[in-house]
């Protein structure tokens, strides 16, 4: 059974990848509503243009972003994003009055009428928006009408961030919102999104509470979030956790589950080694797999080169130390026999394991702080686009890898990768790899 493989749009610059390294690597797109507001006729333009015929798109309503403090949806002058207040004028009552004033409360979507009004408001946005835009481009003139998928894959009911401290004023609202989209959705699918802290996926209880309640709508499939959720860096009960979460809200293989920010644990827990406790998983063109739910500043960018064996970015300086440490930099084909053997790690090295420094390249620039002004490096956009298509290549190879091969192979390649990296990463390095075979492995041995 093949794994679904989604890619989340972030930004335009990034468009070209979603062909990367094949047209017909991704299953769907999922981009965010505040994108579509944004951007529409771009939007349009991109799925038209920059995906596969068959791509599928799915719009993220972001309906969670109201319900933080206002500050978080705000430009530099205290005023509510462009994009986010036009999804507030769509969206109407009561977020286009609450929209840079206060954050959403679950009392303010109590009376019945006024989450009605609201849930059809978010439907209609989704089947008409985009695909108005897709139907009125100059790409659509030269494709046929059978060609020419306008609609989501789904409806996505409108949804908010649930945490353990506020499951039982949210859950309620969640839940009559996901009841209501699917009675207007007029035809086709409709998905809730299931937006929680990592606190309710350690909780049996709050899990429970949360998979009975969903089991009772006629849903057609979840989105799964699991905030700031790095796979890589989890806890045995938070990995779990997400699995035994996603396994119920799949209902027997009866819906789909769509981890919208996950890594390779995920991969591996929607193919038989898993149970297909998912039937698809969703990352960045730049990795994304995981993302904070309340937004945060973006850090400073390095260069970070993914390891296939460890199934983890590392940063470009940890990963050479380690790479000429085992010896590997010796020859290209060392490395390639090693490391990888992707086209771009096979084109980017060109017979000579010197240009591996090609994925680390940077320049530096003056950037001012509270202090004065630093010298910091930033990766030199070439050098981050070598780092995003190896990523890419390598990722399509675990989706099939983890839909193709016996659960046993995959086992051992986790070991595998154990017993390369940890003269060099040490135990804390290959604890991850230790840790999906445990949670994955019924008959698993320390
Ligand atoms: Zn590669």
């Amino acid at each position: 059974m093949s794994i679904d493989h989604w890619m989340m749009f972030s930004t335009f610059a990034e468009q070209d990848f979603f062909a990367y390294p094949n047209p017909d690597t991704y299953q769907g797109v999922i981009i965010n509503a505040n994108m579509a507001a944004y951007a529409p006729a771009g939007m349009a333009a991109f799925l038209l243009e920059k995906t596969a015929a068959q791509t599928k798109y799915l719009l993220d309503p972001l309906t969670h972003a109201f319900q933080h403090d206002p500050g978080l949806i705000s430009n530099s002058e205290g005023e509510p994003k462009k994009s986010i207040k036009s999804l507030a004028d769509a969206y109407g009552s009561p977020l286009s009055e609450i929209v840079g004033k206060r954050p959403l409360l679950p009392q303010d979507l109590v009376p019945a009428a006024t989450l009605e009004a609201f849930v059809n408001r978010c439907v209609s946005y989704q089947l008409n928006h985009l695909s108005g835009y897709i139907k009125q481009s100059d790409a659509a003139k030269y494709l046929d009408d059978g060609d020419l998928s306008v609609a989501p894959y789904a409806v996505v009911a409108p949804y908010f961030y649930v945490t353990e401290t506020t499951l039982d004023q949210w859950l309620p609202i969640n839940i009559r919102a996901a009841e209501l989209a699917v009675a207007a959705t007029p035809s086709g699918k409709t998905f809730a999104a299931v937006v929680v802290s990592q606190g309710v996926i350690v909780d049996d209880e709050a899990r429970a509470k949360l998979c009975e309640a969903f089991s009772a709508v006629e849903l057609d499939g979840f989105l799964v979030w699991i905030d700031n959720l790095d796979e890589q860096n989890a806890s045995g009960a938070e990995l779990q956790g997400l699995k035994d979460f996603c396994g119920r809200l799949r209902s027997n293989g009866t819906r789909e589950v769509i981890n919208i920010h996950g890594g390779y644990f995920s991969i591996l827990a929607a193919g038989a080694l898993g149970g297909h406790a998912l039937s698809g998983v969703a990352h960045g063109p730049e990795f994304g797999e995981y993302r904070s739910v309340v937004p945060v500043g973006g850090g400073i960018p390095i260069s970070r080169y993914y390891i296939p064996d460890l199934h983890m970015r590392i940063r470009y300086r940890d990963a050479l130390a380690m790479f000429r440490s085992k010896e590997w930099l010796e020859n290209s084909e060392d490395f390639h026999a090693n490391v990888c053997d992707c086209d771009e790690c096979l084109g980017t090295l060109s017979g000579d394991p010197a240009n591996f420094s090609l994925f680390g390249d940077g320049t530096v620039k003056s950037v001012k702080r509270r202090h004065g002004m630093v010298r910091i490096e930033f990766p030199t956009s070439e050098a981050k686009k070598r780092c995003l298509r190896h990523y890419l290549q390598r990722k399509k190879r675990e989706f099939i890898a983890a839909s193709k091969a016996p659960p046993q192979v995959l086992l051992d390649d986790l070991k595998a990768g154990e017993d390369k990296y940890q003269d060099v990463a040490g135990l804390s390095g290959v604890a991850h790899l230790r840790l999906w075979r445990k949670i994955l492995d019924p008959d698993y041995d320390a």
